[in-house]
């Protein structure tokens, strides 16, 4: 069988594959994707105001919150003509959402869009916010995801490990679970190898031994979790030879991260950009580094403190729109996180640049100064604070605006001259305007969706 094969739905027709209606929608929508790729950016802002406006009639017509939202900002969905008339609606805020409740919730979903689900969804801001998506946006998002695959030219024969349930008791060690798939379709567009599933919340020893068991073509985990267990690797001298990529997800990627998976395994990493309420934000361009915005799928804008659009190499808010989801339309979602916006891709793609996706201004750095910076370690800064001490994971945490703790786990208790040396250590990277701490722990926490963060504010 051709590994890149849609699966048939008609038994005694193997070749060429008759998709069922569902997987032929999907495959339809890629070969729309394969095609739009290539579109001068002029153009394909066009067909996403096409997409806006149908959205925001309906959200005008059938969603309570928008009606009000419209007129105060003195809009109809008509006058909705560019990016420029689109900046007058107010953006859209997770407080706002979690005080409209039901009136961010259509009245009467289109038929075609299916029916709806419920999503609850916390981000890395503690704020929780519910969704509700409809099967129709569900099915768009499924495309994005073939799409990612076929970009980074996976084999889809191949075995997929994945590192990131987090529920309690669910995928539990020394086994995991196995499926038969690498998606949760019974029946999916493509066929593939199986996938093989293990708790983010097991230790990284006993997930290091667990992966070496798989020999997997490819892992999928959060960075910070790839990192913690390419270092281990690289301590104990483990190799994965059959690994061909990292694929990450959830949270923010540290540059660094890339190095130290490419150290350990001799493997790239493939970031993603996503977010359960608003889909397939942007993917890493299939030749380079950076991110390409999925345009097809959401509109975006990368704003400064004016509001006004960033040009190349300025960094500003992300806000975002979803195109399809019916269900729950959200105009402008400020969704909480920075870019840094790029020059036009090399590839020829003219899918907007993200060179870097950046955390949340509640993670950066304050100085006394009241200056702000993103608190972004390089590889050499990480190889130089592992050189200090036996350092298994590390995080920062600003108490308050003079003082700076460095949490660590470690292998073996530390010295005090090590303790002074990685409080000097910090004081160089971040100023000698701050006191700083190091404290030993046990385990330093996930979240409950099994996210870590290596800088933390508390101001
Ligand atoms: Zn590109």
């Amino acid at each position: 069988m051709h590994e890149t094969m849609p699966t048939t739905a008609i038994d005694d027709i193997v070749w060429p594959a008759v998709p069922d209606r569902r997987n032929a929608t999907i495959l339809a929508l890629l070969f729309q994707f394969e095609q739009s790729q290539w579109w001068e950016p002029n153009r394909l802002i066009e067909a996403q105001f096409d997409q806006i406006r149908q959205l925001a009639a309906h959200a005008y017509l059938t969603v309570p919150f928008y009606r009000e939202r419209f007129a105060e900002a003195g809009l109809t969905p008509a006058d909705l003509d560019g990016p420029e008339a689109w900046r007058r609606l107010p953006l859209l805020t997770r407080a706002d959402i979690q005080a409209a409740g039901e009136d961010l919730v259509t009245r009467a979903l289109p038929a075609g869009h299916g029916r709806t689900k419920e999503i609850f969804t916390s981000g890395s801001t503690g704020t929780p916010i519910r969704a509700v998506r409809s099967e129709l946006w569900e099915m768009i998002w499924s495309a994005f995801t073939q799409r990612d695959h076929l970009w980074h030219r996976r084999d889809r024969a191949g075995t997929l490990a994945v590192l990131r349930e987090s529920g309690k008791g669910k995928a539990p060690y020394p086994d995991g679970v196995v499926s038969p798939g690498w998606g949760r379709s019974a029946n999916p567009v493509f066929a593939t190898g199986p996938s093989v599933s293990l708790n983010i919340r097991t230790s990284v020893d006993h997930q290091l031994l667990w992966l070496v068991r798989q020999n997997a073509d490819y892992l999928l985990t959060h960075p910070s979790n790839a990192a913690d267990l390419a270092r281990l690797s690289l301590e104990r001298g483990i190799e994965l030879p059959d690994l061909r990529q990292v694929m990450t997800i959830s949270e923010i990627l540290q540059p660094a991260v890339r190095d130290l998976v490419r150290e350990a395994w001799d493997v790239p990493v493939v970031d993603m950009y996503t977010a359960r309420e608003a889909g397939y934000l942007a993917l890493q361009c299939p030749d380079h580094e950076h991110y390409h915005v999925q345009s097809e799928g959401v509109y975006l804008e990368v704003l400064n403190d004016a509001g006004e659009p960033c040009a190349p190499g300025e960094t500003g808010r992300v806000v975002v729109t979803p195109l399809h989801n019916f269900a729950m339309p959200m105009l402008r979602y400020d969704i909480g996180d920075y870019a840094e916006v790029g020059e036009a891709c090399p590839c020829g793609r003219g899918l907007p640049v993200l060179t870097r996706i950046l955390g949340r201004t509640q993670n950066m750095l304050v100085m006394p100064s009241g200056e702000r910076h993103w608190p972004l370690l390089s590889s050499p800064n990480i190889k130089a604070l592992l050189n200090l001490a036996p350092i298994r994971r590390y995080q920062f945490v600003q108490r308050d605006i003079r003082s700076l703790e460095l949490r660590v786990e470690v292998s073996r208790p530390l010295q005090a001259s090590e303790t002074d040396a990685l409080a000097t250590w910090v004081r160089d990277k971040y100023g000698d305007v701050f006191t700083v701490t190091v404290t030993e722990m046990d385990e330093l926490p996930r979240s409950p969706a099994g996210k870590f963060q290596d800088f933390v504010s508390e101001l």
